[in-house]
């Protein structure tokens, strides 16, 4: 008996012993075991917009959910294989994979995805959780779910928003084209788009596009009138039982239709649809993810999170709207406007901002440069200036000094060469009384040679002693006479003085005298010295021409007398013909510079002018013209001018 209550003692220890030992390592196969994700797609899985969603949805479950998340998906295509929804087979095929294997959640994507699940599946893996995605009402009741079902539902209006942005892009439409496949998913999207549309206003008529072939909708979609606003609801299937991925011919009835093109899918606007209020697949992969989590790690007991809605949000295309002339300004607030093409100031902003700092740098530069270079031109033309009136201050006081130093010469020659003149004179009526006395002992031919030497003597001497007395008075500013002059005579006396020099020269001086010529008023001696100084100038001029030759002209014209000399030499050259008549200009080597600048101050004395031409046949012509009847202001005798006072006018000087 004790030997059995032993042996019992034992065994119980050992059950013991072993309970407690095999209960933690179940306990920690249980903690290691990853949490097991199975998604069943409505449709294939392997579409772009699944495949935005799926990527999202593993991302936000892997990282909210602790410890490794293994994922299983089952396609069940009901849209090519539509009474599979009930086969026994795919249940027990289900059974068979999934019961003992042990799943924590299910997602069902799409409606009819989510009826299989809680209609076929409660049994093969019951009181699993089970978060729907993608489903819409009215398809979709959520208020006939089961407790252990949750996830995100798009409401019965979905196309309302879509209908109304539409509206305000293009508020002048007649009518509303709605375009959608024959399968149950697309009939169910054209009626809900459908009953959108009274909201909006009766003037709108509605036409529906449901179950043709492609080859069938896309020439009746031509046909229509631009002026409508297009949707596309859904179109998996034709009225043949083709059935089709949206996405891949979305683009080819876009393009077909005659105006814009509104969608409720986010993944076809890029397609060719102009937007509308999309539902985003990458965008509800990441919100059905948090949903999966919060169920995943919700703590045992607590009931399942309630349903939630599936917000829409308002996308355009960019290139469409431009494409069909649509204001930005009829979009809802807040629409997200893809692929807008960025202007050049977007896209070039840097290198227009560098092109614009470096051009602004360059102005910027240039203009300093040209204020400096203004300013520099302006100092330089100022030191210029200065630089040239100091030189013209320089040239007048030594103007003046020369001008009283001539003033002093004159009066100093006038005062010394009175006495030998005097004495010629003196000499020579003596020698001419002599010869007088001594008619008998002198031959006939010899005494009248005598007297004519001892008259000319005695008459240039008269000449040479009556131009020292004008010179002097010219200097010092005295009154001269006034009577009538002779100025042929003048002409005729210059010729005759000068006729030694016209010798010595190999000179020839011709008169050509106006034998009408009236007498003008005035100084005679005066008129001497001008004639006498042009001729000499003439004789200097024409020197160096093989045949020398002055003549010396007079002509009575318009109540004026014109004496003019002309000669065969250089001419005026421009550099000389400006600086003519400024005293001590000069271009000869024993030059004094002051012959012209006495003839135009004796000329304008008289009231008369001077001009300096080059001839017609070369040579220079000095013109002096007088009037005839002069003004009966007093004269004044003639003054030296410090400066010169010339001024050109055709080819003149006066
Ligand atoms: P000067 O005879 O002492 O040089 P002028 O005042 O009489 O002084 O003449 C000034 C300058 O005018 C001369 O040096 C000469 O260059 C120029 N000139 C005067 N007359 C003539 C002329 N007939 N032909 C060419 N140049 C002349």
């Amino acid at each position: 008996m004790s030997y059995r209550l032993a042996d019992r003692a034992a065994l119980l220890a050992t059950f013991i012993c072993l309970v407690c030992t095999s209960a933690p390592r179940a306990n920690a196969q249980e903690a290691t075991r990853p949490t097991r994700v199975l998604v069943l797609y409505q449709q294939q899985s392997e579409t772009q917009p699944m495949l935005e969603f799926a990527q999202r949805l593993r991302t936000t479950i892997s990282t909210g959910v602790k410890g490794p998340v293994e994922f299983y998906q089952e396609a069940l295509d009901f849209d090519r294989f539509g009474g599979r929804e009930q086969s026994s087979p795919l249940a027990g095929y289900f059974d068979d994979k999934y019961r003992r294997f042990g799943i924590d959640v299910i997602i069902p994507v799409g409606g009819r995805a989510l009826r299989f699940a809680v209609d076929r599946l409660a049994n093969v893996l019951p009181n699993v959780p089970i978060v729907f995605a993608l489903c819409g009402e009215p398809q979709t009741d959520p208020a006939d779910q089961p407790a252990n079902v949750t996830g995100r539902i798009a409401p019965a209006q979905r196309f309302a928003p879509t209908l109304w942005m539409a509206t305000r892009l293009q508020p002048n439409a007649e009518r509303v084209v709605v375009i959608g496949g024959a399968g149950p998913a697309d009939s169910a999207s054209v009626a809900t788009a459908v009953s959108a549309i009274p909201a909006l206003g009766s003037a709108l008529q509605t036409t529906v596009l449901q179950g043709l072939s492609l080859d069938v909708l896309l020439p009746r979609l031509r046909k229509l009138s631009r002026n409508s606003i297009f949707i596309f609801a859904n179109y998996r299937q034709d009225g043949r039982g083709q059935t089709f991925e949206p996405a891949d011919i979305i683009g080819s009835i876009a393009h077909a239709a005659p105006g814009p093109m509104y969608t409720q899918l986010g993944t076809y606007v890029g397609e060719g649809p102009v937007g509308g209020s999309v539902l985003r697949f990458d965008d509800e992969g990441v919100r059905t993810g948090r949903l999966v989590v919060r169920v995943l790690n919700r703590r045992r007991g607590d009931r399942m999170p309630p349903i939630e809605s599936i917000a829409h949000t308002f996308v355009a295309d960019w290139r469409q709207l431009q494409h069909w002339g649509l204001p930005d300004a009829g979009l809802p607030a807040g629409t997200e406007v893809l692929f807008r093409e960025p202007t050049l100031w977007q896209r070039y902003r840097t290198f227009i901002l560098l092109a614009l700092g470096v051009i602004a740098a360059e102005l910027l530069l240039i203009g300093a440069l040209l204020l400096e270079r203004r300013l520099r031109i302006r100092a330089q033309a100022i030191a210029e200036e200065e630089q040239h009136r100091a030189a013209e201050t320089r040239r007048q006081i030594t103007h003046i000094g020369r001008v009283a130093l001539v003033g002093e010469l004159a009066a100093t020659m006038s005062h010394e060469l009175r006495q030998p003149l005097a004495a010629i004179l003196n000499n020579a009526e003596v020698g001419a009384r002599v010869v007088r006395r001594n008619v008998g002992k002198l031959g006939g031919e010899e005494r009248e040679l005598c007297a004519e030497i001892f008259s000319a003597i005695i008459a240039d001497d008269a000449l040479a002693s009556d131009i020292i007395t004008r010179v002097r008075a010219l200097v010092r500013k005295e009154e001269l006479p006034q009577q009538p002059v002779d100025l042929n005579e003048m002409c005729r006396t210059s010729a005759r003085v000068l006729q030694y020099d016209a010798r010595t020269r190999h000179a020839k001086i011709t008169l050509s005298l106006d034998p009408r010529l009236p007498p003008v008023t005035g100084d005679p001696v005066q008129f001497q010295q001008v004639v006498l100084n042009l001729t000499l100038n003439a004789l200097d001029a024409s020197a160096a021409t093989a045949h020398p030759c002055v003549d010396i002209s007079t002509v009575a014209r318009d109540g004026e007398v014109e004496i003019a000399v002309r000669d065969n030499g250089v001419g005026l050259a421009e550099n000389v013909r400006q600086h003519l008549f400024e005293s001590f200009f000069t271009t000869k080597a024993h030059g004094l510079g002051l012959g012209l600048p006495i003839v135009q101050s004796i000329v304008e004395r008289h009231h008369g002018r001077v001009r300096a031409e080059n001839g017609e046949q070369g040579g220079a012509v000095f013109r002096v013209m007088v009037p005839v009847r002069q003004s009966p202001r007093r004269a004044r005798a003639p003054r030296l001018r410090f400066g010169a006072e010339t001024s050109a006018s055709n080819g003149a000087v006066r």
